[in-house]
């Protein structure tokens, strides 16, 4: 579904089940990180897309003139509901909580949405590592912008989106999602310095590469443990180096002190600095077109996830090989498992013209090895956040 279309089906569906048009709609796009894994907490850089799936939402007063704002997901059966005559405040159902975590943060910016009748769907899927969280916080930000008649900076709307799934959701998230959803912009990457936040657009126009999104359809349940031990790990080699942060750490530095640590921090600490270095010279190769060094720098990071990082899992490196397989002569530039790990999806960067025979070569070779069905994109770098209807 494109955004025009996407936004129409909303539209009905709000007209259906509250028996009026919308009077606005918004929408804010998923992500896929095109390279830059663990680098976010270690200070460096990151290089997401936004992609062409969206939450949408679509709204009007509510007829009786309350103060409530009452929002319906085509995936939940139950609808979430926000009281503004009271301080917004986690509650049920949980989904609810990520635009509860929104409406806080207006409400503490001195801006009060008043009542509304929400009615919203995602092309982004749940749970996929796409980020349908940041997708529906953003969204939700967007839309009070156009109800109230007042943007925010971006930046500052992509903190308050943060800050709700940190606060409301739960989640201690880094800025990458939201920043994404909120400033993406489309034919273009954003190279993000987790630093300083500072953000860089990045031109891939070329209407002759595309990225596809490869879902192994796999979450391994080790997760927020092993996240846990990484950061340990990476704070214990900067502070045995001498540094801040690995962001300020440098190969060399590494190898002079790598006979004071162990070998696992070690390998840690020569990820994340490896990785902030391919992540800014990737952005380079796209500023240039350079397709096949942009995909040997996404092999380089899958290998380093792999083998020193340890966070991928069978199925992605699965995934990998049989894109490996089909190589450069059968459009493959490159490929490598995006997100935290252990299941999630990978990410290709692969010629347009040979998108269909990529995606059945994935599928079939991927169901004969791990006997599962992958669901596989293709998207072209999206627009961030967008006011739909004002
Ligand atoms: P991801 O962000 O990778 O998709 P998360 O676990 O961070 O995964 O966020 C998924 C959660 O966000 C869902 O379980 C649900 O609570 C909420 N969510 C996202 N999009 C929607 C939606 N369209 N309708 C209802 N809830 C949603
Ligand atoms: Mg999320």
């Amino acid at each position: 579904m494109t955004l025009p279309e996407l936004s129409a089906y909303v539209a009905a569906e709000f007209q259906k089940t509250y028996g009026r048009p919308p009077r606005w709609i918004a929408a804010a796009p998923g992500r896929v990180n095109v390279i830059g894994e663990h680098t976010d907490y270690n200070d460096g850089f990151v290089l997401p897309m936004a992609i062409e799936f969206y939450t949408v939402m679509a709204a009007d007063r509510p007829v009786d003139g309350k103060n409530v704002i009452t929002l319906r997901s085509t995936f939940e059966p139950e609808p979430a509901v926000i009281d503004l005559a009271v301080p917004v405040k986690i509650s049920t159902p949980k989904w609810g909580n990520y635009p509860r975590g929104v409406v806080a943060g207006f409400q503490a910016r001195g801006v009060n949405p008043g009542g509304l009748d929400v009615f919203l769907h995602s092309t982004v899927p749940l749970g996929s590592g796409l980020s349908s969280s940041a997708a529906l916080e953003v969204c939700t930000a967007t839309l009070i912008e156009a109800v109230t008649g007042k943007t925010i900076d971006p930046i500052e709307k992509a903190l308050l989106a943060q800050k709700a799934e940190h606060d409301f959701a739960g989640v201690p998230c880094g800025i990458m999602d939201q920043f994404i959803s909120a400033l993406g912009r489309e034919g273009h990457l954003l190279l993000l310095d987790c630093r300083t936040r500072k953000t860089e657009l990045v031109p891939m126009s070329d209407p002759a590469v595309a990225l596809l999104i490869i879902n192994t359809n796999v979450k391994h349940e080790l997760g927020s443990g092993e996240y846990a031990k990484r950061r340990a790990e990476c704070e214990a080699a900067a502070r045995i180096i001498g540094v801040a942060s690995l962001r300020d750490a440098t190969p060399d530095q590494l190898e002079r002190a790598k006979s004071k640590m162990t070998d696992v921090v070690y390998r840690r600490a020569r990820h994340v600095i490896g990785e902030i270095e391919r992540t800014v010279h990737a952005a380079e190769g796209i500023r240039q077109s350079n397709w096949p060094t942009v995909g040997q720098f996404m092999y380089a990071s899958h290998a380093s996830l792999r083998d020193d990082y340890e966070v991928s899992c069978k199925e992605l490196d699965v995934v990998v090989d049989i894109a490996e397989d089909i190589g450069y002569k059968g459009g493959v530039y490159g490929c490598r498992m995006t997100g935290g790990g252990f299941g999630g999806c990978c990410v290709a960067l692969v010629k347009a013209e040979a998108i269909e025979a990529i995606t059945k070569k994935i599928a079939t070779d991927y169901k004969a090895k791990t006997g599962i069905d992958a669901v596989i994109f293709s998207s072209r770098p999206a627009a961030g956040a967008t006011i739909i209807k004002a």
